[in-house]
């Protein structure tokens, strides 16, 4: 056996893996457009001093950002598409944010990433509380067990008040909220932070410019009363009604989704950010063993293994390929290894692989469970693929999720019909968006289906300029999907308003309905129907 080969050998047995593994917390933040993603994740960058100064990680606004292709897009139409993981090491920990594209056009990506995470950030604005996109990401994180952490950010803007935000999360998520801090001063006029737990009072002072690193004061609670008086009582006397709403953080419902730490402050002048990163690191669970296709659950000092959650397309102009991003489950990574490809067995080299770091990619050496790797050349993988060493290990597949956006794709030009078969294949391969058949509509018409109708520019786009074959697309009238099976579909096909086709994928049948009155009355006049809900949203 060579040297390597042995090094390697002894990682199966190697405590260090499990070490690394709990020093990791690998998380995403959700929320809807405009909440402060992108601010938040420059102050936690910069208070764990990943970057020298804000405005590095996020291809916003002109600021510098992961390169690609789809930059083009993204700068014409103002959004982030490309979803890249920030590293941030910060107390002995090392935080992996993976980010969630955050647009309204959203797509099945940022579903993706979240079964790739332990754990959400999930970010409110002050005065808008819970919002669509967040209430539609919430509900993957419940369906996929993750657990949340709430941020309510812009608390140095008018908003709503805190008791009022917390009764809004208990009602309309069913989440038991369970404030670890508490503003004083109303939001608009914010003093500081009231440590729940110390009983400290953290007083903030802006910085000038708003990328430096607020001012903090810690203080004692004599200290705090002389100093902000009416605002002091008035939080004091919100703590006493707190106390009465078994409002205490408990470790156990948190894992379980049931409750949620809160946290007050601003990202924008970095106020609060701190005690964020310190309730990450103490309160967000490391990553934990996963179960396999088996059912067995694979322990994080096993032998490597992963599972591939993103494919990109031609991140980096000089290499037109694909990336595959995945999340390591077990194991040391070490660059150069070579690994199995569960889907065919074949070996998958590692020698380029790489880690990004915001706008950086940077070749990396070693990673361990929760770490995110590139794998550039990825051509032969899709999402949900597993890649292992040693004995086989397959994870089972990332659900789909429910499409709302539904539209026919037909070449333009007949003579390119072999090319848009193959670019179709490819772009459902990847996941791009989800491609369905049936015999009346015949195969020279697929339609897509998609969370976001972003996703059929990004169709449009990759198949005219990788493929070479311009397609049109006519969008249809239908705005959700309902699985159901081959006793059902012959009857549901016939109903006006509806539609079954069949998903190439996974070869469900899926019902297409206009809406959700018309799969009201369906479902009333065939109440034995199979007609199950796809996951999120659906
Ligand atoms: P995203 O769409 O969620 O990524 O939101 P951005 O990070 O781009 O923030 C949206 C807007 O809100 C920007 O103008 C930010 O400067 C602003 N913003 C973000 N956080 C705060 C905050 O804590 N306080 C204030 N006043 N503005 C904020």
């Amino acid at each position: 056996m060579s040297a390597t080969a042995e090094a390697r050998n002894e990682t199966h047995h190697d405590p260090d893996v499990a070490a690394e593994a709990g020093r990791r917390r690998t998380f995403a933040v959700i929320s809807h457009p405009d909440a402060g993603k992108s601010t938040l994740t420059e102050a936690l960058a910069l208070h764990a001093s990943a970057i020298s100064s804000a405005g590095a990680v996020h291809g916003k606004g002109g600021r510098s950002g992961v390169t690609s292709d789809w930059m083009d897009m993204e700068r014409s139409r103002g959004i982030s598409i490309t979803s890249a993981a920030l590293r941030v090491d910060y107390d002995g920990c090392v935080l992996n944010l993976l980010d969630t594209p955050g647009h309204a056009d959203f797509s099945e990506d940022t579903y993706r990433v979240l079964s790739a995470v332990d754990c959400a950030i999930m970010l409110l604005d002050s005065a808008k509380g819970l919002e669509s996109q967040t209430l539609k990401l919430f509900d993957v994180c419940r369906s996929r067990g993750v657990p949340v952490i709430t941020f309510v950010n812009k608390w140095d803007r008018p908003g709503r008040e805190p008791l009022e935000l917390m009764d809004e999360i208990e009602q309309r998520l069913g989440l038991h909220p369970t404030p670890m801090n508490w503003p004083v001063g109303i939001a608009g006029d914010f003093r500081g932070l009231l440590n729940r737990e110390s009983g400290n009072y953290t007083r903030m002072q802006r910085s000038s410019g708003g990328a430096e690193r607020a001012v903090e004061e810690t203080m004692d609670a004599q200290r705090a009363a002389e100093l902000e008086q009416e605002a002091w009582t008035q939080a004091q006397e919100e703590m006493e009604l707190l106390s009465g709403l078994d409002a205490d953080f408990d470790e156990e419902s948190f894992l379980a989704g049931v409750s949620s730490p809160v946290l007050f402050g601003a990202a924008l002048p970095n106020f609060g950010i701190s005690q964020l990163l310190d309730v990450l690191v103490r309160l967000a669970p490391a990553p934990r063993g996963h179960r396999d296709t088996t059912g067995t659950e694979r322990p994080v000092s096993a032998p490597f293994s992963g599972q591939v959650f993103k494919m990109q397309a031609n991140m980096d102009r000089a290499h037109r390929d694909r990336t595959a991003f995945l999340r390591i489950s077990s194991g040391r990574f070490e660059r150069g290894m070579v690994l199995t490809h569960a889907t065919t067995g074949r070996p998958f080299a590692t020698k380029y692989t790489q880690a990004v770091f915001g706008n950086e990619r940077n070749t990396i050496e070693t990673a361990y469970p929760g770490d995110v790797i590139t794998l550039v050349n990825a051509q032969a993988l899709s999402v949900g693929d597993t890649l292992y060493e040693g004995p086989k290990v397959e994870f089972p597949p990332i659900p789909s999720f429910a499409p709302e956006h539904f539209a026919v794709v037909r070449a333009v030009d007949s003579s390119r019909y072999k090319q848009f078969q193959r670019g179709i294949a490819q772009l459902d391969s990847e996941g791009v968006v989800q491609v369905l058949t049936s015999d009346v509509r015949g195969s020279q018409a697929p339609v897509l289906a998609a969370v976001g109708p972003l996703q059929f520019d990004v169709v449009k786009h990759r198949m005219e300029n990788e493929f070479r074959a311009t397609v049109e697309l006519s969008h249809l009238d239908y705005t959700l999907a309902r699985r159901t099976d081959e006793t059902w579909a012959p009857t549901l096909h016939a109903l006006s308003g509806a539609e079954v086709m069949q998903r190439r994928s996974d070869s469900e049948l899926l019902m297409l309905v206009h809406n959700k009155w018309r799969l009201r009355v369906i479902e009333r006049e065939y109440p034995d129907a199979v007609l199950e809900p796809l996951l999120a949203g659906g």
